[in-house]
């Protein structure tokens, strides 16, 4: 077995005969804002040359003296020949608490060179050809547009995909903002369901436009942020063509016109204990009854299809994410952030987006809802009424505030009662 170091993304690697020290590499989070450099850096990408069956013991973060501190089966790992197929390597991999620390021993399940990680970390220009062979394959329905470039010239492109001159509004999609999170999936199966023929009966009445590589750089730099450092999740520099392009060119394509409803996918790699799960915004923070009323069923599908989880507060209110300014400004109905867990594995995840797209579109086109309805002046008709007013603000508070303290206990009380008897790993 021979390391690779040229093609790992690691600060350290080293080979001890078969038992292998990777070290994750840090990345340097941009000077101003959040960007919460260290928390996206937890991911190793390990290349090899080996022998099909040879042993290899493996040891992340951690040296051997941390072995008998490891106290969880709590992680996974994933090889691949090309970065492009990823398949699960089905082998216990031990972690401490904090899951930074791994630990695993496994055969190695192919000769030559090989790609171990403990994330799913997808090519990029596989990504951008196969989003462009969509397009070159379905000409009728789908169009590919770059709306800028990167801040190292790589092209934002867009897909939009339509079935009618005239549709009645649009939706906005977007995945890759965090390259070592996989979601990009999302945008595929998405994708792949909208040119199907119940798909393109919703692309009769709604155009959707997908950016599924929000972060090229990333992709291509095998890293979280942006190539100058910026988190485009917490730290969306809308107005700064120079330092932030993604976010400058992605804001002013939404500017004309703002979306109807904004779509946003992540992936859970090492929190494992945690389901899939969406992030929620307040009720509250939508302006107009109306609006509010369609929100709430939105909600509501989404925690269901969660089996009652979800993040709330001030993560999925953070005011300088890109959720944010789209429903301050415009009144847009978004969801970002929504968290598949990798455990799930790839399909059971593309099933999840779909779903989660359908219906919450279902609910759209029930109501023939456009932007009269829900954006605001000038884009839309939705003003501040009885329901942005107090004592009516209470209708909203008080059932959220009783839902949260019930979320809070409930999740706590089984994230304690099951942290170290998960039956996920065994
Ligand atoms: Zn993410």
């Amino acid at each position: 077995m021979k390391l690779l170091p040229d093609q790992s993304v690691a600060s350290n690697l080293r080979a001890d005969r078969n038992t292998i020290y990777i070290q994750r590499r840090h990345h340097t989070g941009f000077s101003t804002g959040v960007n919460k450099a260290d928390e996206y850096s937890w991911f190793f990408l390990l290349a090899l040359s080996g022998t099909k069956n040879e042993s290899i013991t493996l040891l992340a973060n951690m040296s051997q003296a941390d072995i008998p501190t490891l106290t969880r089966n709590n992680s996974l790992l994933f090889y691949s020949t090309d970065q492009i197929n990823w398949r699960r390597l089905a082998v216990p991999v031990l972690t401490d608490s904090a899951g930074l620390k791994q630990y695993a021993t496994f055969i190695l399940p192919v000769t030559g060179t090989c790609y171990i990680s403990n994330t799913i970390f997808y090519d990029y220009s596989y990504l951008d050809d196969y989003f462009a062979s969509f397009v070159a394959r379905h000409t009728a329905y789908c169009q590919k547009t770059t709306i800028g470039t990167s801040l190292q010239n790589r092209p934002l492109r867009l897909l939009t995909l339509s079935n009618n001159a005239n549709p009645l509004d649009r939706i906005l999609l977007t995945t890759g903002c965090h390259p070592a999170e996989p979601d990009v999936i999302a945008s595929q199966a998405i994708i792949d369901w909208l040119v199907s023929p119940p798909g393109l009966k919703l692309l009769t009445r709604y155009q959707v436009d997908v950016l599924p590589l929000s972060n090229p750089d990333g992709f291509a730099n095998r890293s979280c942020l942006t190539s100058n450092g910026i988190n485009l999740y917490w730290n969306f520099m809308k107005d700064d063509q120079k330092k932030c392009p993604e976010a400058f060119y992605l804001w002013r394509y939404i500017l004309n016109p703002p979306p109807l409803l904004y779509l946003d996918f992540h992936s859970y790699v090492h929190q494992y204990h945690r389901h899939p799960m969406p992030y929620l915004k307040d009720t509250i923070a939508y302006r107009g009854a109306f609006t509010k009323h369609i929100v709430k069923q939105m909600d509501r599908y989404l925690i269901k299809q969660s089996r009652g989880f979800y993040r709330f507060g001030k993560l999925a209110m953070w005011p300088d994410s890109l959720s944010r300014h789209i429903t301050q400004q415009f009144n847009t109905i978004s969801y970002t952030k929504y968290h598949f867990n990798l455990y799930e594995g790839i399909p059971a995840s593309q099933t999840r987006a779909v779903n989660i797209f359908i219906g919450l579109t279902k609910l759209l086109l029930r109501q023939s809802i456009n932007h009269q309805h829900i954006l605001l002046a000038p884009h839309g008709h939705a003003i501040l009424d009885h329901s942005d007013r107090w004592p009516f603000t209470w209708f909203y508070y008080l059932p959220q505030l009783l839902s949260k303290s019930y979320m809070f206990g409930k999740s706590y009380w089984r994230y304690y009662r099951h942290r170290n008897q998960s039956h996920l790993f065994r």
